[in-house]
Order: C-alpha cells, then structure tokens, then sequence
C-alpha cells in the first residue's frame, strides 16, 4: 500500500560545499497557527521520498520541482512577517522532506537566528543523519517530529520509511537539545487502536525533550490532489477518522504531553 518515490534533489541542496546554496522551495504560508508555537511562517520544501500512504501532500514529492531559491531570498521572504511573530512564533520549515535539503535548512535557519527568529523543523526524521543532522539541529529551537507508524512492520507496509530511522532522529534531537513535539495521524484500522497509542508513548517515554504528543484525524482533503497528479490514493477506501475518536485516543496520553 505505499507508494514508491522516486528522483534526487538537483540543486545543491544536500550539498554545502557548491555555493550559492539553493533550496527548492514547493510554497511559503505567510502565517500559520498550528505548525509549532504562535504564529509562524511556514516554508514547505519540495521533495520527499517515503511515500507514507496516507500523505497528504503528493505534490511535494517530485525532487526536481518546485521554485529554486537561496537562503538569503527565503530568509527575506519570511522576515516580512517577523512582527507577526510575537515571543513564540517564528519559522516552521515543512515539507515535503526538509531533512533532503538538510544544508539549505542549516543556512537558512542560521539566517533567521541572527534576526532573533525561533527555528522550527517539521519532519518525518528521514533524509538526513550524522553530521549534516547535527548541524542542523544545532540551529533548531523545536522539532515537530511525525512519527507515522509505531511499529517498524507498518513503516514498511505503508511506507518507504523505518521506525529506526525515525528513533535515530529523536536520538540526536534530543541529544542535542532541541525541544520536541511528536505528532501521530490517526487512521481508522491502521493507526488506530489503543496499543498503538500507547507504543508512541512508550517512544516518547525514551528520550528527553519531548514536551507533547499531538493526534491528527486522518482525512481524505487530498484527493483531488491525487486525482490531479493522475495517481490513485492508496487508502481512498479507508474512512476518516473524527475529532471526537482523536480526543478519546488522546486521553491514553499521559497528561504532561498534552500542555
Ligand atoms: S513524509 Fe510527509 S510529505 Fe513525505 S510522504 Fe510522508 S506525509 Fe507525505
């Protein structure tokens, strides 16, 4: 039921000896309120490979599309907005994958921090890992960490992704000392039953940093996306998961990560 991603970035992205440093930018939401803390700018990136069968964001996914951007320009785009920003918002960058464009992420939000703009990176912790991970955390305040599946036989079910990889990534966030909020797409007879929220508990319980655990309703907003593409949603047949089921499973979730 996963879907198969392929391509490489073409640009210099997850390269930072070429200079300038490029980035392929899919889009930039001025001002949104639920990607990490206040109000925030966020840039989502072009190019992701782990074709999660729930995505719902299949345009993002073609590693040569997109707008090619440097830092400097981005930086600029998004400091418009700095007023709105308010002692906790900042910049969220999104994807797509931003891990895949790891370098390009780093600039960027060295940029940002030297304005006094807070970093926030929203990431399924795939693309990326030893020192060019390193870097980059070394410039985030807040990771929005997605942990898709609880289980490395799902990952790989659904997905091109792994549980271990995703493990490695909240490893070194911690390590690193970044601030974490897990999220989790709840999706009816998948993600859905109470051991598997209570294995991302058991996930969250094992590093130091996460500060919440967010559960997200499955939905179907993105089939004319897939209908767009001309590709087939894999779980257009599975139902929508309601509000009123996300908060019951939230509920499972110890009371200090639901600040
Ligand atoms: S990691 Fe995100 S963008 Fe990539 S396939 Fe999964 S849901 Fe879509």
């Amino acid at each position: 039921m996963k879907t198969e991603v392929s391509g490489s970035m073409s640009v210099n992205a997850g390269d930072k000896s070429e200079a300038p440093l490029k980035g392929r930018i899919h889009s930039i939401m001025s001002m949104g309120g639920v990607d990490g803390p206040g109000i925030r700018c966020v840039v989502f990136l072009q190019g992701c490979p782990v074709g999660c069968a729930y995505c719902h964001n299949p345009d993002t996914w073609n590693t040569n599309g997109g707008e090619v951007l440097s830092a400097a320009e981005v930086a600029k785009k998004v400091l418009r907005y700095k007023t709105y920003f308010g002692k906790d918002g900042g910049i969220t960058v999104s994807g797509g994958e931003p891990l895949m464009q790891a370098p390009f992420v780093t600039e960027l939000f060295e940029m940002m921090r030297a304005e006094g703009v807070s970093t926030c990176l929203d990431t399924s912790g795939h693309g990326c890992a030893g020192e060019k991970l390193a870097e980059l955390l070394s410039n985030t305040d807040i990771t929005l960490c997605d942990v898709k599946f609880t289980s490395e036989d799902d990952y790989r079910r659904y997905s091109n992704g792994s549980l271990r990889v995703v493990r490695n990534f909240l490893e070194e966030a911690s390590k690193a000392g970044v601030r974490i909020w897990l999220r989790h797409v709840v999706i009816p007879g998948i993600t859905e039953d109470e051991d598997d929220i209570k294995r991302l508990v058991e996930i969250a319980e094992c590093y130091k940093g996460i500060e919440r655990i967010e559960l997200l309703p499955f939905h179907k907003m993105c089939i004319p996306k897939y209908e767009a593409l001309g590709i087939s949603f894999p779980l257009a047949d599975v139902p929508e998961c309601s509000i009123s089921r996300a908060n019951e499973l939230g509920g499972i979730i110890p009371e200090k990560y639901r600040k």
